[in-house]
């Protein structure tokens, strides 16, 4: 969760987990699990060096782009995805926008506005349907009847209870506020900005909210934010680094989407 949502909300979801009795170990991976004769899981070792005994093992699964059988095909496809416009037209090797390949779903890129048009590429299964719609619609259009594909992050979660939503980039965030809540009852929003606009907004048990913060986000509204919130639990919003770890550093968490 902290590459998601930063260090700040990364440590209310770690009292949450410990809150509730998990033994969670951050930054250790599982290197080997080991069953007994009869092939049943018996003990599971950590990167750490140590060894847990256990009866089940959850997997957990990201995904990696198959874009190697594009090399050599002219088009602008690599590890991170295949770059192309917010119409889906995919780019050549050379940058020139092309006019009869198109890119849907988690193996397209593409420059997104409300991020200074930085790529934006997103794994969510509904993001996939919508592009796909929008390159299908885009095929078969001439060029002032083509649609964008500008889509916004969004994910949810349950854990013990406590609702976790977030929409927009939380990750480009540069600066946090909790405008409403307390990070210390686990319910709040906390409202990301980036270069002084509002970029995401992630509550936990206050997803009501986040519909208006998708139109903050939408509208480029200024951070921090100017208006009053309702349960707002300072006078002032001073904004805080949202802690996000160095990009540079490899991690074993990875955001659903990537920049
Ligand atoms: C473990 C896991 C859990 C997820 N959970 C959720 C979730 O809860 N909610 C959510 O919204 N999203 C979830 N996602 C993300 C979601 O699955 C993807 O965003 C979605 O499937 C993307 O659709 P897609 O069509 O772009 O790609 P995919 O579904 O990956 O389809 C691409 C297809 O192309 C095929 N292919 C690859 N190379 C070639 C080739 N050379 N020729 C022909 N075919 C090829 C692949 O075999 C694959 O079938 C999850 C993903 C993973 C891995």
């Amino acid at each position: 969760m902290v590459g998601a949502l930063g260090g700040v909300i990364g440590a209310v979801a770690d009292r949450l987990q410990r809150k509730h009795e998990v033994d969670l170990r951050c930054g250790i991976s599982v290197t080997a699990l080991e069953g007994d004769d009869v092939g049943r899981l018996r003990r599971a070792h950590l990167s750490d060096g140590s060894a847990i005994d256990v009866e089940v093992a959850v997997v957990s699964l990201g995904a990696m782009r198959n874009t190697e059988w594009l090399a050599g095909s002219g088009v602008a496809a690599g590890p991170r995805g295949i770059a192309c416009d917010a119409g889906c037209r995919v780019f050549d090797v050379n940058g020139i926008v092309t006019d009869d390949i198109y890119a849907a779903g988690d193996v397209a890129r593409s420059p997104h506005p409300l991020l200074d048009y930085q790529f934006l590429a997103l794994e969510h299964w509904g993001n996939a349907v919508e592009q796909a719609e929008i390159a299908a619609h885009n095929m078969i259009c001439a060029g002032p009847d083509r649609r964008p594909h500008l889509w916004l992050p969004m994910f949810w979660s349950t854990q013990f209870g406590v609702n976790i939503k977030s929409v927009g980039v939380p990750s480009l965030g540069d600066q946090l506020v909790v405008a409403q809540g307390a990070l210390t009852e686990e319910r709040f929003v906390a409202v990301y900005g980036y270069r002084g606009r509002v970029i995401a907004a992630a509550s936990f048990d206050g997803a009501k909210w986040l519909g208006f913060y998708e139109q903050q986000i939408a509208s480029g509204a200024p951070f921090p934010p100017e208006y009053r919130t309702v349960d707002r639990r300072t006078e002032t919003l001073e904004p805080i680094d949202p802690a996000f770890p160095d990009p540079g550093v490899p991690r074993e968490d990875e955001p659903r989407f990537h920049v």
